[in-house]
Order: structure tokens, then sequence, then C-alpha cells
């Protein structure tokens, strides 16, 4: 399986980190290495100084599919969880100044936090309207709902399905909405996709 990731889909993300607004989905990959299940604690590796926490909407792609048609790209996704697409800061901005690719900054190790459940797409009854969010130590640092996203889930399962083939099991992170901030040992993450808490643990 593979996990894509949505970059600057939230117009006041891509302010506070002061990108454009894009006009086309901005995407990048990770190795399947990177997941990090079961709410296992997540060591901040040594060679960065600012990991950021970014809360997401993942999608669970359920079809082959490639060069798929916005129209029929709901097709190809049943299954809505709630991920972090965790991003050493410090080493993106090094490498975006030098205009090298982010991997260094967003593919290592436990960098994507997936829950364990996913909630069927026929549990959302509108899907253009999904709370989303996440407590850092008990106090809200991130709020999202999929209705402020640039581009939709469908318009991003097209988009990608023209350069990259999707399978059966892929995962696609798909942005992460304003209030990114760095992580410290110690601390509790908390998230949660409507009401229910699919996300729970600590940082080492
Ligand atoms: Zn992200």
């Amino acid at each position: 399986m593979k996990i894509i990731c949505i970059g600057r889909n939230y117009v006041a993300h891509a302010q506070e980190l002061k990108n454009e607004i894009p006009r086309e989905p901005v995407f990048f990959m990770k190795p399947d290495s990177a997941l990090l299940r079961n709410n296992e604690p997540f060591y901040i590796p040594e060679w960065t100084r600012e990991v950021h926490h970014e809360i997401e909407l993942v999608l669970r792609i359920n079809r082959l599919g490639k060069n798929i048609e916005e129209r029929f790209a709901h097709r190809y996704y049943d299954e809505i969880g709630l991920g972090i697409d965790f991003t050493a800061r410090d080493v993106q901005h090094e490498l975006i100044a030098k205009g090298l690719p982010w991997e260094k900054a967003k593919a290592f190790d436990r960098a994507a936090v997936i829950g364990n459940r996913f909630i069927q797409k026929p549990d959302f009854p509108d899907q253009n309207n999904i709370q989303f969010r996440l407590d850092l130590n008990g106090k809200t640092v991130q709020d999202g709902n999929s209705g402020l996203m640039i581009f939709s889930f469908d318009q991003i399962i097209s988009h990608v399905s023209q350069y990259i083939t999707l399978k059966i099991g892929d995962l696609i992170y798909t942005g992460t909405p304003a209030g990114v901030g760095p992580v410290a040992g110690g601390d509790l993450l908390e998230g949660y996709l409507g009401e229910e808490k699919l996300l729970d643990f600590v940082v080492k």
C-alpha cells in the first residue's frame, strides 16, 4: 500500500505557513514504514528540533483506479478515518529553501499516524460537513471541517489518479486545517472525528 498526502488544502493553513493558495492539489507520498498504528507512542527523532502535528481526514481506497473522472471518484473510497501527518518543520523549511524534495521532513518512520477505526461513508450525513479536531494536552489546537477544503475528496482522487494508479488499501491524507504547531515529549494527543475519539497517544 502507499500513502498519498495533500498539502495546502485549507486556505487558513496555507496562509499560516505563508504559502500561495494552490490552483491544483499539491501532493507528496510517505512509505508504508511511516505508519504508526494502535495509538502507539510517537518518538521525536533526534535530528529535528521542530516536529509539527497536522491532523487530517484520511480516505481509504477500495478499488483499483487510474485516470478517474471526478464524477466517478466517490466510488473509489468507502471509509473515512483520521490521521496525523507529522512534519519535521525545520527540516522541511531547509529543503524548501534549497528547492529539494520534502521526504526527509515528511516520510520518516512513524510520521503517518492512523486511527485503528474508519467510519463508513454512509454514516456521514453530509461529506461536505465533517467536523474533526485535535486536542493537545486537553486543549483543542486544530479544528477542521471538510467543507473548508480547497479541493474536495473527489477532486483529489481524480487529480492524483492522473499520475498514480490507486490501489485497494491506499490511504489519502487530505490536508490539514490551520493550527499546526510543535509537539514535545510528554504531550498527549487526542483526535476526534465528529464526537468519536479515534486517536489517543503520547509523544516521547
Ligand atoms: Zn499534511
